[in-house]
Formats: structure tokens, C-alpha cells, sequence
């Protein structure tokens, strides 16, 4: 049985989730924990709960979701896992940093590249990899179909979709992938967003405003 905990790090409100089984091995998706406090509130979850964390995920590399990719790969000495199109906003990332107001950015290379179809395996559980791009050139999703659980990242939020004005963005491709991949999902999966509450595919299909169910 997979326990999702959810922290909310970082000016952006980004959210980082921390994904476990019945074994205790557990994934850290998308670490923006920046400051002191923030990092230490992921490590103690982490340290009272009794988890090994086992792999780093990202499901893109923009500035709010990497900052603590360094921190999770010196603790816990994981390896960090991105698709290949998202390696020059990794690239880019200490430099949005500065822009941001972020310092002391600690850079982080990536070990594992994933692709649509791979599969991320943590105690009994696993994530099937979906590739979604268009707010970023290398998004992917996280998909456990059993418990019908997806972490989305910034492709769809609760009644909002992500954005596309960013540089290497295209709403196009966004589009494509809520309507080919996410919204095939069926109605019940629950959708954890890279900002905001969880939502359902089934709300989205009825509610969304940007992007309507054909
Ligand atoms: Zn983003
Ligand atoms: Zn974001």
C-alpha cells in the first residue's frame, strides 16, 4: 500500500512528495526544500518514519522543483532520475537560481534518464513513467495504476493546467499530453500536483476550463 506524504517547500509553494510502501523503502519526487528548515523537515519525516530512500525522481527541472536534488543525493546517496529533454533546464537551473534569488544553489547531475514506458521500482510498488511534455521539453509523470495514484508535476492542477510562457514550453504539446495520456487515465486515479491540492481525472474532465474533455 502506497503513503504519499506531501510538503510544501520553497516562495513557489512547490510541492515535494515523499512516496513509501509497507516495506519503508520509499522515492523523493521533486525536492525544492531550499532553506535549513525546509531540509530538516524532510529529514526528520523521513528519520521518524524509519523510510530508505531509494531513488530521487524529478518530474522536470525547473528551478523550484531541483533546489534540494543535492541535498537528497548527499544524504541519502541516490540517484538522480530526469528525462534527457529536460537537460538543459537542469543545465540553466543555477543561473534561475541567481535570477530568483536562491543562494548558494548547489548544481546536481543527473544518473538515470527516463523514458515513456520505464518502469521505477521502490519496495513492492512501482511507477510506470509517462512522458508529458509542453511545460517542460522533458516532463514526465508518475503513474501507479493499481492504486490509481499520478504525480503530475505542472502539467495539470486542480482546475488550472501549467504554464507555457516559460522559454522551451509549448502549449501544444501540453494539450497532446492531458488529453492522450492523462485524461485516458480513468476517472477515480488521483492526481498529486507539482503546486496546489490533489484533483482526480474525472473532476478535470468535467471542470477544466483550459483544456475540456473532447
Ligand atoms: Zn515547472
Ligand atoms: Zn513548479
Amino acid at each position: 500500500m502506497i503513503h504519499i506524504e506531501t510538503f510544501t517547500f520553497n516562495p513557489f509553494s512547490e510541492n515535494t512528495y515523499v512516496v513509501s510502501d509497507e516495506t519503508k523503502e520509499c522515492v523523493i519526487i521533486d525536492p525544492g526544500c531550499h532553506n535549513y528548515e525546509e531540509r530538516k523537515e524532510l529529514k526528520e519525516y523521513i528519520e521518524s518514519e524509519g523510510l530508505k530512500v531509494v531513488h530521487l525522481l524529478n518530474t522536470h527541472a525547473h528551478i523550484d522543483h531541483v533546489l534540494g536534488n543535492e541535498f537528497v543525493k548527499r544524504t541519502y546517496g541516490v540517484k538522480l532520475h530526469l528525462h534527457k529533454n529536460d537537460l538543459p533546464l537542469l543545465e540553466n537551473a543555477s543561473s534561475r537560481a541567481d535570477y530568483y534569488g536562491f543562494p548558494n544553489y548547489e548544481g546536481s547531475t543527473v544518473d538515470v534518464f527516463l523514458e515513456e514506458g520505464d518502469t521505477v521500482t521502490f519496495g513492492t510498488s512501482s511507477f510506470e513513467i509517462l512522458f508529458v511534455p509542453g511545460h517542460a521539453p522533458g516532463h514526465v509523470a508518475f503513474l501507479n495504476r493499481e492504486q490509481k495514484i499520478c504525480l503530475s508535476g505542472d502539467v495539470l492542477f486542480r482546475g488550472s493546467i501549467g504554464r507555457t510562457d516559460f522559454p522551451l514550453c509549448s502549449f501544444p504539446d501540453l494539450e497532446k499530453s492531458i488529453r492522450t495520456k492523462l485524461y485516458q487515465l480513468s476517472d477515480d486515479t488521483v492526481v498529486y500536483p507539482g503546486h496546489g491540492p490533489t484533483t482526480t481525472i474525472g473532476f478535470e474532465k468535467k471542470h477544466n476550463s483550459f483544456i475540456k474533455a473532447i
